[in-house]
């Protein structure tokens, strides 16, 4: 689209504001009988006409299998590709060779939302979450540990496909 320039000439002489605070006034009061844009939040959080976009990149989830335990294999991707360096791991091994993570963290104050730990993740483990209502009191809580990042229960983000961009 193209952007062109308006240039307003001042009057040169000595003019009544009058009209124009009419005209907003009247702009102002027309709104009055449109439909309203805005809602009551918190007690309005979503309906039909909006709602928080599948795509949209909050605070992680990490997901379990079918006995509770963190699908993540500590492979040591995610950490690898982090670029803002917020995921601790420490793997360990069973007895039987599996590895898993003794120690996984996501300090989500350091976080950027890119999504790349969910990308990388051969596991489909870790995901970044479809919530926004994570205000902590305490700057320590934004550091998830497993438990709690298991213990999430909130829609994971699908990522931007560039096949389906706009994630339908
Ligand atoms: S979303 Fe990006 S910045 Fe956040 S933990 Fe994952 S890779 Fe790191
Ligand atoms: S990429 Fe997935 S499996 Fe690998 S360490 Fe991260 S969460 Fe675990």
């Amino acid at each position: 689209m193209a952007i062109t320039v308006k240039i307003m000439k001042r009057p040169e002489r000595e003019v009544s504001y009058l009209r124009a605070t009419l005209k907003g006034m009247a702009l102002t009061f027309a709104h009055l009988f449109r439909d309203r844009v805005t809602m009551q939040y918190p007690e309005q959080k979503s309906d039909d006409d909006w709602h928080i976009s599948s795509r949209w990149r909050g605070t992680h989830r990490m997901l379990t299998d079918e006995q509770g335990r963190a699908k993540c294999v500590a492979c040591g991707l995610c950490p690898q590709v982090c670029p803002a360096n917020c995921i601790k791991l420490v793997p360990g091994e069973d007895e039987e060779g599996h590895r898993y993570p003794l120690l996984y963290e996501i300090d989500e104050f350091r976080c950027i939302f890119c999504g790349y730990c969910q990308e990388v993740c051969p596991e489909e483990a870790i995901h970044v979450g479809v919530h926004y209502e994570n205000a902590e009191y305490e700057r320590e809580r934004f550091v998830y540990d497993l438990e709690r990042l298991c213990a999430q229960t909130h829609p994971v983000s699908t990522l931007w496909d560039p096949s389906d961009p706009k994630g339908q």
